[in-house]
């Protein structure tokens, strides 16, 4: 009777789970997201996927879901509960959790970002289980990250912790679609080393996946491709190493599946860049594309296991435009300050900072 419902929110496609107390799927589902019916048709396909796994439940499981949770991409609040901007999903300040809740009969709804959940369960279930302190770092159209601390994500005070992808790496280097230049992500994300290994190639069509093949089958130019990204990434992950020292970097997207051809050189690449630092564990990550749904699944659980009973319903905020009502803050986390800018606010500039979201 305690199982929870999981739900990851991807830009073309949607994974839900029904999630058992001892971390058994019972039900898994996919769904087109729909997104080129609109943002609203997409919240729409969203609730029905959940209040349609809810009913599963019901008739196939002895009883609804406990609690919910929902992994999606791009800006969130998610102490109100507001998905503020998504890119990939057209989406402007939806107050998801308030409307999974409602929709679901009240059941206490957790929101929280794709790659962070994706973290989690890395960090948790995945290639980081029972490590205390973890860098999670996405790879794919973009470079997203985590912040793993003692079982939880650190998101930061805004929202934007671990976003590894927009640490500078080479000042005055590639423009970046977060306004800056030199970017980790515009050097070492699929999309980059795609973009590089076409240009080398003559062939507009190749892709990251098709320059490690061309790496493992000695090709110098794709070496040198790469190379030039693997170092990117190795500068990145020393900066990283420096503020968080984490004991373990777990490497996601999809370029990970380039599995040693990408780990060797980057672990001797990291390794040689260090001084004092003591040099990670870095491993590829474990759970595939399902990791953001296992991670919505405990968050879900964390809901119920830490007493943070909340449907959301009065703690979220007036609807778009009015200023986010602050949830109870976390227990180990000091209460928000009241004149801090308001994280949900539109960026003055106008632009989204996560644009490209990562697609894993
Ligand atoms: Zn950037």
């Amino acid at each position: 009777m305690t199982h929870v419902l999981a739900l990851d929110v991807g830009g073309t496609g949607m994974k839900a789970a029904l999630v058992a107390a001892d971390g058994t799927p019972l039900h898994q589902a996919r769904r087109p997201t729909g997104r080129e019916h609109g943002p609203d048709a997409v919240v729409a396909a969203v609730l029905d996927f959940a209040a349609d796994l809810a009913e599963e439940a019901r008739t196939r499981h002895g009883g609804p879901p406990a609690a919910a949770g929902v992994a999606v991409p791009g800006t969130l609040d998610e102490r109100s509960g507001t998905a503020v901007f998504s890119a990939n999903l057209g989406w402007r300040d939806v107050p998801l959790r308030r409307l999974l809740s409602e929709r679901l009969g009240g059941v206490p709804v957790a929101l929280g970002h794709d790659v962070r959940s994706g973290g989690l369960a890395e960090g948790r279930i995945g290639a980081g289980r029972g490590v205390d302190r973890f860098l999670f770092v996405a790879l794919g159209t973009g470079i997203a990250g985590a912040i793993g601390i003692g079982g939880r994500i650190e998101a930061g005070a805004h929202g934007y912790g671990g976003e590894v992808g927009h640490v500078v790496v080479r000042p005055g280097g590639p423009p970046c679609g977060c306004g800056a230049r030199g970017c980790l992500e515009t050097l070492a994300s699929a999309s980059a080393i795609g973009r590089a290994w076409a240009a080398a190639s003559g062939d507009p069509a190749a892709d990251a996946a098709a320059c490690a093949r061309a790496v493992e089958a000695g090709d110098p130019a794709a070496a040198e491709v790469w190379r030039t990204a693997v170092d990117a990434l190795a500068d990145g992950l020393v900066l990283c190493q420096s503020l968080l020292d984490p004991s373990t970097v777990i490497v996601g997207g999809g370029l990970a599946g380039a599995g040693e051809t990408l780990l060797g050189p980057l672990r001797a690449a990291v390794a040689e860049r260090l001084t004092f630092q003591v040099p990670p564990v870095i491993v590829a990550a474990a759970l595939g594309d399902g990791a953001a749904c296992l991670g919505a699944g405990l968050l879900a659980r964390d809901l119920l296991d830490h007493g943070l009973l909340d449907s959301g319903l009065p703690a979220d905020g007036p609807a778009a435009g009015g200023p986010p009502a602050q949830g109870p803050p976390p227990r180990d986390l000091p209460a928000p300050d009241p004149s801090a800018p308001d994280p949900s606010a539109p960026d003055p500039h106008g632009r989204d900072p996560l644009t490209p979201e990562v697609t894993a």
